[in-house]
């Protein structure tokens, strides 16, 4: 069993730092004195349970909310909100370098100000942190208590050894990075998203251990800023969820940036020789020993189960999988639910909400609302970035769905060429002889923002028909989408109607 990264490490105190930190975590806070019975206790102050909070809160239910480190969770704290920052800036330090590309000239050679990167995360940090703040809480009538949450029964619980009384819970205590065992990386030292945006200096040679979203987002912006990168990935491919071209055209993207990509290639032990890391990679039976400053694993993700004394409440769970749900979020206990990390499959910060809001209705007011029924799109922020919603082809196979497929190379849209951004496509799949949308891979600079129109569009039932109809501001690159309907719009012109239309034309001549 390995054991986690312990790193104690913490950002640099600043004014940033301080501001987060009282907003998070206040210095000299006082648990509350608990109500007699809460109508909803929530364990966990990261999205899902901020979100749960805020909303029953504010329909008037009476809320605990138990946080056990800082309020905002993996999101703001070490995911989302630091990774999007240093990912902007390093796109920018991409962009300069290729400033002539553009007609531009930049003077004097580019220096990266690692320390004024991460400055400038912290103050992005510390703003978003205000949102999630204990004062926000308190002033909705939130009930906050620090402290680890233990079940001490099927309706109570304990916290700092107060013990709070609960008609409803919900448990919505996030996920940690695993760590692969790999012999010798724990006494090496290594970097996870707990502690990589503590890094005040950048690694001269980094190795990033994984070809997920984490590993392939961070490997990038390390890279542009200047730390020699190699990336392994044990499969034969990034992102091994998505489609294959378009984890090809990030291959190629990495490969542009001076990435080293090491794909089919296991770490399988590192030692410390002369202050550097030597990593031994094995490759379709071929060793190698590379010799890197920091290490970054980005393996996976462990839901947070340990120590909540789940047996005593009766709530089923799975050390890999986490809390046990039904399709109502209801654990085997039928008054506590779960939301967010701790139990989907799909761990982002829109499901973590989305999945709150869902608890909020069947908990308190006897709903009925599914977790399948929502629609889940998702996006790596590399450069392209990669987005995705519904069904991939694979899938729709699986299911004997027949699907009809039509895509748009970005270098076709205007906007992407004049923007010099042709890397990527748009690939809308729809349900073979109909226009009914079953899923969508984009491939783009703003991927993330051009997948939520595909979205609202499964979502209010809107088939490609009827995208062709709509009028996309020229020139943008969501253009490709109304393309990709035009494509669509093609296919109905039967050799028939166009043998009636041409026959129509030439009588009213
Ligand atoms: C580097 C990185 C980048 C990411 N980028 C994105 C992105 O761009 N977009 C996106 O959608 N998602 C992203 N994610 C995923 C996203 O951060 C998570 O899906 C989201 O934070 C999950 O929210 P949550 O509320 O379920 O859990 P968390 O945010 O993990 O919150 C759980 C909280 O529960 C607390 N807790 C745990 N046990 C106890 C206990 N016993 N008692 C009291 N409190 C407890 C924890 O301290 C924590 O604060 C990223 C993740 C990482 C690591």
């Amino acid at each position: 069993m390995p054991t986690r990264n312990n790193s104690t490490s913490t950002a640099p105190s600043d004014t940033a730092e301080r501001e987060r930190r009282n907003n998070v975590r206040p210095d000299g806070w006082h648990n509350p004195v608990p109500a007699a019975r809460y109508s909803l206790v929530v364990i966990g102050a990261g999205t899902a349970g901020l979100v749960a909070a805020h909303a029953a809160a504010a329909l008037g239910a009476k809320v605990a909310l138990i946080e056990r480190h800082l309020l905002g969770g993996d999101c703001l704290n070490v995911g989302c909100v630091p990774s999007k920052a240093i990912i902007r800036t390093s796109r920018l330090y991409a962009e300069m370098r290729h400033a002539t590309q553009y007609g531009a000239q930049i003077p004097g050679d580019i220096r990266v100000d690692f320390p004024a990167v991460m400055q400038r995360m912290r103050s992005i940090r510390a703003r978003i942190s205000r949102a999630d703040s204990v004062r926000r809480l308190t002033a909705a009538g939130v009930d906050v208590f620090f402290g680890a949450a233990r079940f001490a029964g099927t309706e109570a619980l304990t916290v700092d050894g107060t013990t709070l009384r609960f008609k409803k819970a919900m448990i919505a205590t996030g996920s940690h990075p695993d760590t692969p065992s790999i012999p010798g990386l724990v006494e090496a030292g290594y970097l996870t998203n707990e502690n990589v945006f503590n890094l005040t200096e950048l690694p001269r040679r980094l190795l990033v251990i994984g070809g997920g979203p984490l590993g392939c987002e961070l490997a990038q912006a390390f890279s542009r800023f200047g730390s020699k990168t190699i990336i392994a990935q044990s499969w034969p491919l990034f992102l091994p969820r998505e489609e294959r071209d378009a984890a090809q055209i990030l291959s190629d993207a990495f490969a542009r940036d001076g990435i080293e990509v090491r794909l089919n290639t296991r770490t399988v032990n590192v030692r410390v020789e002369g202050g550097q890391k030597l990593v031994d990679l094995v490759s379709d039976d071929h060793k190698s020993t590379v010799a890197v400053d920091a290490i970054l694993t980005g393996t996976g993700r462990v839901p947070n189960v340990e120590g909540l004394n789940l047996e005593a409440a009766g709530v089923h769970y799975d050390a890999d999988d986490g809390i046990r749900v039904n399709d109502f979020l209801q654990t085997s206990n039928r008054r506590i639910y779960a939301a967010g990390d701790v139990c989907l499959e799909h761990k982002f910060t829109h499901t973590a909400d989305a999945s709150a809001r869902i608890v909020v209705r069947n908990a308190l007011f006897l709903g009925r609302q599914r977790l399948s029924a929502l629609t889940i799109p998702w996006c790596t922020y590399t450069d392209p970035e990669i987005a995705h919603v519904g069904l991939y082809v694979r899938q729709a196979h699986n299911k004997d769905i027949s699907v009809k497929t039509f895509t748009i190379p970005m270098h076709d849209v205007d906007r992407a060429i004049a923007d010099g951004e042709e890397a990527g496509f748009v690939k809308i799949h729809v349900k073979e002889g109909t226009d009914r949308i079953l899923g969508a891979t984009i491939v783009a600079r703003h991927a993330g923002e051009m997948i939520n129109e595909v979205t609202l569009a499964m979502v209010a039932g809107i088939g490609l028909r009827t995208l062709a109809r709509v009028i996309h501001a020229y020139p943008t690159q969501g253009e490709a989408i109304k393309k990709a309907a035009d494509a669509y719009n093609l296919t109905r012109l039967t050799s028939l109607v166009k043998k009636l239309m041409h026959r129509w034309l030439v009588w009213t001549r």
